[in-house]
């Protein structure tokens, strides 16, 4: 998804020029959290007899942390880390928050990036290629990267794939990274018929979710988180419905094609209007959407009542 809510901000804001000028010279390499020490990203290399390479037997998580006037700050890292260690127990993995919270930290420190996507990821490493984890060694690494906001204006076209949501029954919604392969497998049909997202529906004609987003719609000026229970509980979708006091219930598709605005959330995607579902072209002004992206990128940045329960400083 292309277009940020804090687009406006970006390009504006003092604290934001003054993080960027702190951050290390573009050929410096960055440094990357492996098992508990900081080392060269470029430095590092996974074995090829990696579970997770042939499985997908691995959790991870995807964060921000944007320039704020007290500072670079993590948006609801806590909540993420949370998440995070219920995947890791899934897949019966010791998984340490107080550790990984360190880590991020640290890690953010050390490339002094300001805006950052974080990318956490814990892994079972070398061994058979039995399906039984149990003997292999576990891994936890966090990666930073400059998160480059693109002002591309263009409006998301979104289509619904022909694969269906995994089943909350067959793999819980937790971002295991085998999980992901679905979310791969729906982006990859939709962009070959020329759109830019895929979202997911289910067998009874319920929206469920994007690839990597949640979706709300607007209709006559209410906002409705769509909930189902194949789709992640995003926590910018919890952020959403906590600041706008949105409902949350099931939507089925007839209802976001009639709606008068829909829109995606999620950590990378901040709040994205989306343009078109299927030929169903949408309000192009989406003003709430656009008032609710405002909105969040005051959050996010530190500028509203709700930002420091929300925020960890780095
Ligand atoms: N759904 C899926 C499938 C996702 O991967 C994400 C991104 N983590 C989301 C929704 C949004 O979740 P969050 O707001 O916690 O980033």
């Amino acid at each position: 998804m292309s277009l940020s809510a804090t687009a406006a901000l970006e390009r504006t804001a003092p604290h934001v020029e003054a993080a960027r000028a702190a951050a290390p010279a573009n050929d410096a390499p960055p440094k990357l959290w492996f098992d508990g020490e900081l080392t060269d990203a470029t430095q590092l290399q996974a074995a090829l007899n990696t579970h997770a390479l042939h499985y997908g037997s691995g959790v991870f998580e995807g964060i921000r942390a944007y320039a704020t006037k007290r500072g670079t700050a993590v948006f609801r890292l806590p909540e993420h880390l949370e998440r995070m260690r219920k995947g890791a127990e899934l897949l019966g993995m010791s998984f340490d928050v107080a550790q990984a919270t360190e880590a991020v930290l640290a890690t953010l420190r050390a490339n002094r990036q300001g805006d950052a996507y974080i990318r956490p990821l814990a892994w079972y490493g070398e061994g058979s290629f039995g399906l039984d984890v149990g003997g292999h060694p576990q891994h936890l690494m966090v990666a930073t990267s400059s998160t480059n906001v693109h002002l591309g204006g263009n409006r998301t076209r979104v289509s619904v794939s022909k694969w269906r949501r995994n089943p909350a029954t067959s793999l819980p919604p937790l971002k295991l990274c085998g999980a992901y392969v679905n979310s791969i497998l729906a982006k990859r049909e939709v962009k070959a018929r020329g759109f830019d997202e895929a979202m997911f529906a289910d067998d009874d004609g319920f929206a469920v979710e994007c690839t990597g987003a949640n979706l709300f719609i607007v209709r006559d000026g209410r906002v409705t988180a769509v909930e189902h229970r194949d789709a992640l509980p995003g926590i910018t979708r919890d952020t959403l419905i906590r600041l706008i006091g949105a409902e949350s219930r099931p939507v089925s598709m007839e209802e976001l094609r009639d709606a008068d605005e829909v829109f995606a959330c999620g950590t990378a995607a901040e709040v994205t209007p989306i343009g078109e579902i299927d030929g169903r072209v949408y309000d192009a002004e989406s003003p709430l959407a656009r008032e609710i992206a405002a909105v969040y990128a005051r959050t996010v940045r530190g500028e509203s009542s709700w930002s420091s329960g929300w925020l960890t400083e780095v």
